[in-house]
């Protein structure tokens, strides 16, 4: 028996150990975040921001936070959304992915009302995959669910003949606002989108909330090039057209609740990519990469481009490898930023 106790100690201490080196550390926030327990009674404080929120979207069915009189953000498996509650209906800004059964337990712990509209922010099907789900469940409510989008994305959808629901009120060049009860929406077209070619931002007017995913994912780094993007020649001008409307909390689809720190945050890190892949660049000049032993030019292209993102790796971690993602996501970073300093 006396042997028996020293035992259970150690399998203890040792399961102890294992489950805290399996542990990860949170990351550290990118704006020196004041964080709160997140509510879906409270309106968080402009600013402030949900605690825990990596290890929340580990454990938790939704995130709910309450963002202005009637609007809500809710976040699920690290992707995120916004619903408006009116006195007839609910507005729902995209449908994520496979997520639908959570985001509308979310929407049932504020309302019973149904989902009557939904916005196609931009045509990437992880943010709007889900809209079946959603015109299903309008049905058994026995309402139809009206969709809207902007001319460019019902267009791109079209082009690429996807099979998910049509919207029935597109918002054509002039056009750009709708109304939802009480509520305007205003369509704020990119001048020259950087996300995807039908990427916008969404304003939800008296309320002063504004929707866009995938334009910045608050309190992280840009994540694997820039949430996907088509290019990020235009990032930084999609960026100060939206910092000038008139918000107080931005919803970017992935992240945390955002403010306008994030806006400086992420100009300031793709100024400091654009910086450090200029230099890389030249460090690691072509001619280097060249040898003999290859029958083709494309072999030292990508010996010359693993480089630059190895020497823009380093040169950054000092001052944001701490940060959320960092290695996972600078691969893909730096090769968005090469091709940004290709047209410098
Ligand atoms: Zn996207």
């Amino acid at each position: 028996m006396n042997n028996v106790r020293p035992l259970v100690y150690l399998i203890t201490a040792l399961t102890s150990a294992s489950v805290m080196a399996q542990t990860p550390v949170p990351a550290v926030s990118t704006v020196d975040a004041h964080y709160v327990a997140p509510s879906g009674k409270i309106t968080l404080a402009p600013g402030d921001k949900i605690d825990n929120l990596h290890q929340r979207n580990m454990e938790q069915p939704y995130i709910l936070q309450k963002i202005g009189e009637r609007t809500y953000y809710v976040q699920r498996y690290f992707y995120s959304t916004t619903f408006y509650v009116g006195d007839k209906g609910v507005l729902l800004f995209d449908a994520p992915e496979g997520r639908g059964q959570f985001l509308l337990q979310a929407i049932r712990e504020v309302t019973p009302l149904p989902v009557t509209t939904l916005v196609y922010s931009h045509y990437h099907v992880d943010h709007i995959g889900d809209s079946p789900f959603w015109v299903s469940e309008a049905q058994k409510a026995g309402a139809k669910l009206h969709i809207v989008a902007s001319e460019a994305t019902v267009e791109k959808m079209r082009f690429m003949n996807s099979r998910l629901p049509v919207a029935d009120r597109v918002l054509k060049s002039a056009d750009n606002r709708f109304t939802f009860e009480n509520l305007t929406v205003e369509l704020h077209r990119f001048l020259k989108a950087a996300h995807t070619d039908d990427h916008s931002a969404w304003l939800l007017k008296e309320e002063k909330v504004v929707h866009s995913p995938d334009l910045l994912n608050p309190d992280q780094l840009p994540m694997m090039g820039f949430a996907v993007s088509d290019t990020v020649v235009y990032h930084d001008a999609n960026l100060l057209q939206v910092e000038a409307l008139d918000w107080n909390y931005f919803v970017g689809g992935h992240g945390n609740v955002g403010s306008r720190d994030d806006f400086q945050f992420q100009r300031r890190f793709l100024n400091n990519l654009r910086e450090a892949t200029l230099k890389a660049r030249k460090e690691e000049a072509f001619g280097k990469f060249m040898n003999k032993t290859a029958n083709n030019h494309a072999e030292f292209a990508r010996a010359q481009r693993e480089a630059i993102i190895k020497r823009v790796t380093e040169a950054l971690r000092p001052q944001y490898g701490h940060m959320y993602g960092y290695d996972a996501s600078m691969p893909a970073n730096v090769e968005l930023a090469i091709r940004l300093v290709g047209s410098y």
